[in-house]
């Protein structure tokens, strides 16, 4: 048989609290189809597991008209999984918790499926195909509307006994500081996280742009030279870098990558997160880090859930 035709094809699925993204994606990590939808979890549990199964049915349609198998699924998903698979915990989809998610879709699409923490995805997905290829070792950190991560050491994603390591978001930087939802004051995610810079700027009076006051618009004003709006910046890349300074002094990572859509704005928060890095933590470690932006954009999670899937079917071969 040609090699070709070898070649394993898998599902990705990252569940957004806005967009749910499906992919029919490659052992290489080419995406050959995807579907992008809305999430719409408001309409409650079975129509969005009704919506969910019939997209993967297509793609695996798709895959079987390029007279290719589907091997298994992957399910990027905001919140924490035990490790018997089902969902603990998530601020985004609580009409999903207690759900064994994984095993309803196996059972519906007909492949067999795993379910993992979005974070934790995306993070393989940067590992095997982005900007964490070249390092054995590394963090990704996802500044989207929360802030959430996967720690990648020696090659593998390290979930901790109960399946629920690397929440890095939840990382305390100011003890008597913003409550947080987990329950806690003070966590990274408060300030950090794109809806907790949005909420910084409206209550430091930054001036909303067309009407917005998102992320995005309070990044549009510190360019535009607005010190309100550069110091919420500059708060944010502080206290990314105290956590991180930690978390290298802790691991001696080689790599840090950044993605989510905060990370754009680099160019705002940079200097002042490597600068903590630098005065904070021990210099071999700290000299050692590297500070990347993720090569996948919203990529990420799709090939991270899909490779995740492929490596749990090839491991039980
Ligand atoms: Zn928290």
């Amino acid at each position: 048989m040609p090699a070709r035709e070898l070649e394993t094809l898998c599902l990705g699925v990252d569940v957004g609290g806005t967009n749910l993204r499906c992919a029919l994606v490659t052992e290489s990590g080419t995406i050959l189809e995807r579907h992008c939808l809305p999430t719409d979890i408001r309409s409650g549990r079975e129509l969005f597991l009704d919506r969910l199964v019939q997209h993967l049915q297509d793609l695996k349609q798709g895959a079987e008209a390029r007279g290719k198998r589907v091997a298994a699924a992957g399910l990027g998903v905001p919140g924490l999984f035990s490790n018997d698979g089902i969902l603990r915990s998530s601020v985004n989809l609580v009409s999903l918790e207690g759900v064994n998610l994984a095993h309803l879709v196996a059972q519906r699409v007909g492949v067999p499926t795993v379910a993992l923490n979005d974070a934790n995805a995306s993070a393989v997905g940067e590992q095997r195909y982005g900007a964490g290829r070249p390092f054995a070792s590394s963090l990704m950190v996802t500044l989207g509307t929360g802030v959430g991560a996967g720690l990648i050491l020696d090659g593998r994603l390290w979930t901790g006994i109960d399946g629920v390591a690397a929440e890095f978001g939840h990382l305390t930087v100011e003890p008597e500081g913003r409550r947080c939802g987990c329950g806690n004051r003070g966590c990274l995610e408060q300030y950090a996280s794109a809806s907790a810079i949005a909420a910084l700027a409206a209550e430091a009076g930054v001036a909303p742009l067309a009407g917005r006051l998102d992320a995005a618009a309070v990044a549009a004003r510190a360019r535009e030279g607005c010190p309100k709006a550069q110091a919420v910046y500059v708060r944010a890349g502080s206290y990314l870098g105290i956590a991180l300074a930690s978390v290298v002094n802790l691991l001696n990572l080689e790599a840090v990558v950044l993605g989510g859509g905060v990370a754009e704005s680099f160019v705002l928060f940079g200097d002042t997160l490597l600068k903590e890095i630098r005065e904070r933590a021990f210099p071999i470690p700290a000299q050692r880090v590297q500070v990347l932006r993720g090569m996948l954009g919203d990529d990420a999670g799709v090939l991270g859930a899909a490779a995740t899937a492929g490596a749990v079917v090839a491991g039980s071969r």
